[in-house]
């Protein structure tokens, strides 16, 4: 079994071909997908897709290239939507210094705020950081999830060992996706190979990030494995043995029920 523990299935780019694709996944072993919301508009689609699919899960909150808008009375409606069955986490949500759609202060303002809900609320957090390291580690210690049992994951890590050292002592895992395996990503893979087991997630960032054996094409969660093998070679594990630990990682960190 795999968990693709982070897929933005609700895409316009699955809207052709979205039963086949989860149906592809199951095939491969992927029996379990993650669905992270970006904005308030967008939460009730994920939503209705953790409906439509039985090994679909969400996670709702405000992406922060959504947050230049951000007002403290969307934290009503995010509590409203986490209330759903399905929803296993808060995100993604963090900050993004590349994009820099909203001003750094709104982007602190809405990441904190989210970061209080997820305590609020006992659930874990999928964080989105572009560029914005410091700033990402400060918040995170500044906030109640720093050394909780399940504070979440670093989503598609991509940062200094440095970086990995200290999100890892407040509790964090690190999620890995396609680009570990780029050609060039020798430091990435030296860092994935340093972090302990019981923290590694695998994911896609599905339709972005595809693997490099296929590279180009749209991402879908079936090519989780691509990541997941990567990963095991890099322990010295076999594929089996890190998709088994990668999943039961996953279900502990987002309590996702047994099957
Ligand atoms: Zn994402």
């Amino acid at each position: 079994m795999l968990i693709d523990t982070h897929c933005h299935l609700d895409f316009d780019r699955f809207d052709p071909d979205r039963d086949e694709v989860v149906a592809r996944a199951a095939a491969h072993g992927v029996s379990r997908i993650i669905v992270p919301a970006i904005n308030l508009d967008n939460c009730l689609t994920v939503l209705r897709l953790a409906e439509r699919y039985e090994g679909v899960y969400a996670a709702i909150g405000i992406h922060p290239n959504s947050s230049a808008e951000w007002q403290d009375s969307w934290l009503e409606q995010l509590r409203e939507y986490a209330g759903h069955e399905k929803v296993v986490a808060i995100g993604e949500i963090g900050l993004d210094y590349y994009w820099n759609r909203s001003p750094k202060p709104v982007q602190h303002q809405a990441f904190t705020a989210q970061l209080n809900l997820a305590h609020e609320l006992d659930l874990p957090v999928i964080i989105h950081n572009r560029e914005s390291d410091a700033d990402v580690v400060r918040l995170l210690q500044e906030s109640p999830l720093a050394g909780q049992a399940r504070p979440g994951v670093l989503h598609s890590f991509s940062s200094r060992w440095e970086i990995a050292q200290q999100v890892l002592m407040m509790g964090f895992y690190l999620g890995f996706t396609g680009p570990l395996t780029f050609k060039q990503a020798d430091e990435l893979r030296r860092i994935a190979g340093q972090a302990p087991l019981d923290r590694l997630l695998v994911e896609t960032d599905a339709p972005f990030l595809a693997p490099q054996q296929k590279r180009g094409q749209r991402n879908e969660p079936a090519y989780v494995a691509y990541v997941a093998e990567r990963l095991a070679a890099l322990h010295g594990l076999d594929a089996a043995a890190m998709a088994q630990q990668t999943s039961a990682n996953a279900m502990r960190l987002f309590e996702l029920p047994d099957a």
